[in-house]
C-alpha cells in the first residue's frame, strides 16, 4: 500500500458479470503461441462496440483503435498467446513425445488431460505416467522432456496420424475457468489472456463513461510473447505508438518455496506492480505512481535487472525509443493450469490504466530534460 495515509480504502469493482462471461470464455479457449487467431478473434468481437477501428497483422495480432486519425498515439498492450507443446516424435507403438511452444512446465504434466490441434479438430490424449507401485525399489525419476509422454489412446504410428495428428501439432491442457472463494479468477494462461481481458475493459470503461482522449488509443493484443516477444517487435514497427503501456503478469512470492530475497516481496490482493527497469521510462512510470496515489489504488513495487522480459521491452526498445512502462498483475503458479489471479488486483489494474490515460495530454512530453 502506497503512501501515507492509513485509512482504508474502499475497493472500487468495474469487472461486471457479463465481462466475466467473455473472460470465462476467453480463458476456456485455447490460444497456443503462433496458433491465436481464435482467441484473437473472441477478443476482438468483445472490444469491437468499445473502439472506432480494428485491424490485425500477418502473425495473428489485433488491435482495436480509438481515434485512428490522431497523429499522436498511445499504445496498451497485453500478450494474447497461451504456452502449450509441440508434437516432436511419435513412436511405432504410438506414444507422442513432445517438445516446448513457451515456457511450458515438465513437472506439472504427468496426469494432465491435453488437446491436440489438428485440421480435423481437437484430438483427446493424456501425459501418462509408471504408476507408483511400478516404481517401488527403482530410482524416482523426475518428469522431464525426455521422459513425459502423451498416450491418445492408440497402439501404433499409423493409428495415431490416421487421428489427423503429425509432427507440428500444437497440445494445450483442457483445464477451465473457476472462481476461487470468491476471491480468485483461476485458469490456464491468466499469463497473460487475464491483460488482454484488462485492457478491454479500459476501453469499454472509456465507452461507457463517455469520455474522449485527446490522442489515438492502440489498444493491442500481441502474438508470441511466451518466445520472446516477437508480436509486440512486429506490432511496434507497424503502429510507432509515442508512449506504450504494458501489462503482464508477474509472481506472487507468498506462497512456499519461493524465496523473496532473490524475487522481491508481492502479494496477490495488494494491487497492481509497478516496475523499475531500465526500459520503464522514468517519468511515465512516476505518472503511473501520481495517478495511483491520487486516485487511491493500491500499488506495489519490483525491481527488475536488465530487461522486464515482457513486451515493455520490445516497445521501449523499438523506433528509436518509445517512453514505456509496465503494470504487472500478482499471479499465484504461473505456467501451471491453475494460475491464479485476484479479483481485486483485476479492477485495480483496469482502473489504474484508464485513470492514468485520462492523465496523458496529446504530445505528452515524457524527457527528463530536453537538452
Ligand atoms: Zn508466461
Amino acid at each position: 500500500m502506497a503512501g501515507k495515509n492509513k485509512k482504508e480504502v474502499q475497493h472500487i469493482s468495474v469487472v461486471t458479470e457479463d465481462s466475466v462471461k467473455f473472460f470465462e470464455k476467453y480463458i476456456n479457449n485455447p490460444s497456443p503461441t503462433g496458433f491465436e487467431w481464435q482467441g484473437q478473434r473472441l477478443w476482438l468481437d468483445y472490444l469491437a462496440p468499445y473502439v472506432d477501428d480494428t485491424f490485425t497483422d500477418n502473425y495473428g495480432t489485433a488491435v482495436g483503435v480509438i481515434n485512428p486519425e490522431a497523429d499522436f498515439k498511445v499504445v496498451i498492450e497485453a500478450h494474447a498467446d497461451e504456452i502449450s507443446w509441440f508434437v516432436n516424435y511419435i513412436t511405432k507403438d504410438g506414444l507422442i513425445y513432445v517438445i516446448r511452444n513457451g515456457g511450458s512446465d515438465h513437472q506439472i504434466a504427468p496426469s494432465k488431460k491435453v488437446n491436440i490441434h489438428t485440421d480435423k479438430g481437437i484430438v483427446k490424449g493424456v501425459f501418462g505416467w509408471p504408476a507408483i507401485h511400478t516404481r517401488a525399489g527403482e530410482k524416482e525419476e523426475a518428469p522431464t522432456l525426455k521422459n513425459i509422454f502423451v498416450d491418445t489412446g492408440c497402439t501404433s504410428q499409423e493409428e495415431v496420424e490416421a487421428l489427423g495428428i503429425h509432427v507440428g501439432c500444437v497440445i494445450t491442457y483442457d483445464d477451465d475457468f473457476m472462481i476461487l472463494n470468491d476471491r480468485y479468477y483461476v485458469g490456464r494462461a491468466m499469463d497473460n489472456r487475464a491483460g488482454g481481458f484488462m485492457i478491454a475493459e479500459v476501453a469499454r470503461l472509456l465507452k461507457e463513461n463517455n469520455k474522449t482522449l485527446p490522442f489515438g488509443l492502440y489498444i493491442v493484443n500481441s502474438v508470441q510473447e511466451e518466445i520472446g516477444l516477437r508480436g509486440a517487435e512486429m506490432i511496434a514497427q507497424r503502429i510507432k505508438p509515442n508512449v506504450a503501456i504494458v501489462t503482464d503478469v508477474t509472481h506472487d512470492t507468498t506462497t512456499p518455496m519461493i524465496n523473496k530475497i532473490t524475487q522481491g516481496d508481492l502479494a496477490s490482493g495488494k494491487g497492481p506492480v509497478v516496475s523499475y527497469a531500465p526500459a520503464v521510462q522514468i517519468n511515465l512510470n512516476k505518472l503511473l505512481v501520481q495517478v495511483a496515489e491520487k486516485n487511491e489504488i493500491p500499488f506495489q513495487r519490483q525491481a527488475s535487472s536488465r530487461s522486464t522480459g515482457t513486451d515493455t521491452d520490445a516497445f521501449a526498445y523499438s523506433n528509436g525509443g518509445v517512453p514505456s512502462a509496465l503494470i504487472s498483475l500478482p499471479l499465484r503458479y504461473m505456467h501451471t493450469t491453475v494460475e491464479m489471479v485476484h479479483k481485486e488486483d483485476v479492477d485495480n489494474v483496469i482502473r489504474l490504466i484508464y485513470e492514468t490515460l485520462l492523465s496523458i495530454e496529446n504530445g505528452h512530453e515524457f524527457r527528463t530534460f530536453l537538452k
